[in-house]
């Protein structure tokens, strides 16, 4: 192997679910969300006008800041935002995570964790759920680097109360805390009051899941001013223009709406928990879920054999082959139609393995 060679960045990236080009596929394997961004979003991708690409964009992307700053009761020095809450996670992984000590985190949770800690060479350890796949506070009382918790978790679509994400901050006052809520907003209660009380505390949210605008892009932090100020000073220092200004614009009228913020939300709710009465009906176990999507697990169907007789029919939902949870199947609340053919499939398959 030539030399240079040697010298190229090895690192197991993670891995994203597909995007395939055919429309005609029942996409339940991303955690998107069925319905289009709120109509106001649609009246200003209508009205855009192509004059204010001539200029860089403002680097904060302050007109969001205002939005959520507004909708939120928070001042703008205590929000940061960026392209998609990926970039703020791996930018506030970089920001606050400078020590010898490990950064703890679940063993089963959201996968980029442990691929921004190999990247940004944190040190980080994974910590086992309990056997119910709940977090244990008391695991995350000993020394570390900082702590980094998804509520609800993914994929387990589990919600820990306030309570327990509290007792672990009030544990940590010498670590930062992340709380990934991409999820909260399907029936979980965010943690953002509390950084009132810990400066240590940051909270991460995303416009790609409830504000149905994952391809625009958009997350934003809330936290302490001295924690977004400490985000903002590593993002100036290796790309200032992060937020591209079409995205401003439309990402501000989808906070605006919150009639549809909530319409939405509720119709995703309703469906979710009619898709999960059906499954247990059929004989899945269906974790409660305080997020757009279910994790379920089938005594007698195989999750690897039903995720690929799903994806002959177009269905696509996501499996992961990881230990614990080889036997579940993530399933992305989509449409009542959507959901009606998933589960017409689903029952075909269950009925041919004589499972129900
Ligand atoms: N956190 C969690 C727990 C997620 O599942 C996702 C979606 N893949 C994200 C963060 C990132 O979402 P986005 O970059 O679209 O905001």
């Amino acid at each position: 192997m030539a030399t240079w060679q040697d010298k190229l960045r090895k690192i197991a990236p993670y891995v994203p679910g597909e995007q395939p080009d055919d429309p005609t596929i029942i996409k339940l394997n991303t955690n998107e969300n069925p319905y289009p961004p709120a109509p106001g979003v649609q009246k200003a991708v209508e009205d855009y006008k192509a004059d204010p690409l001539r200029l860089y964009p403002n680097t904060q992307a302050l007109p969001i800041v205002k939005a959520l700053a507004e909708f939120y009761g928070r001042k703008e020095e205590e929000i940061f935002v960026g392209v998609g809450s990926d970039d703020v996670l791996a930018t506030a992984f970089m920001s606050m995570f400078n020590s010898d000590e490990p950064v703890l985190f679940p063993d089963i949770t959201y996968s980029f964790y442990d691929v921004w800690a190999e990247l940004f060479r944190v040190p980080y350890k994974q910590i086992p759920l309990g056997e119910d796949f709940r977090i244990r506070k008391e695991d995350y009382y000993g020394p570390n680097g900082g702590v980094v918790l998804a509520n609800p978790n993914a994929p387990t679509s589990l919600l820990e109360p306030v309570s327990v994400i509290e007792d672990i901050i009030q544990h940590n006052p010498d670590s930062v805390v992340i709380v990934d809520e991409a999820y909260v907003d399907f029936g979980g209660e965010s943690v953002i009051p509390l950084i009132d009380k810990y400066p240590n505390l940051l909270v991460v949210q995303t416009f790609s899941k409830a504000r149905s605008m994952a391809g625009m892009r958009v997350g934003y932090a809330i936290g302490n001013p001295k924690l977004i100020q400490a985000m903002n000073d590593v993002k100036y220092s290796y790309n200032s223009y992060t937020m591209n200004h079409p995205s401003m614009a439309f990402a501000v009228e989808a906070v605006k709406d919150k009639a549809y913020f909530e319409q939405t939300k509720a119709a995703i709710i309703a469906t979710r928990e009619e898709t999960a009465r059906r499954l247990t009906a059929l004989g899945f176990t269906v974790l409660p879920s305080a997020a757009n999507f279910l994790f379920v697990s089938h005594p007698g169907v195989p999750a690897e054999e039903l995720f690929a007789a799903l994806r002959e029919k177009h269905i696509f939902v996501r499996y992961f082959k990881k230990p614990r949870i080889e036997n579940f199947l993530r399933i992305t609340i989509g449409t009542p139609e959507e959901m009606e053919r998933f589960l017409e499939e689903t029952e075909i398959y269950v009925r041919k393995k004589n499972a129900v």
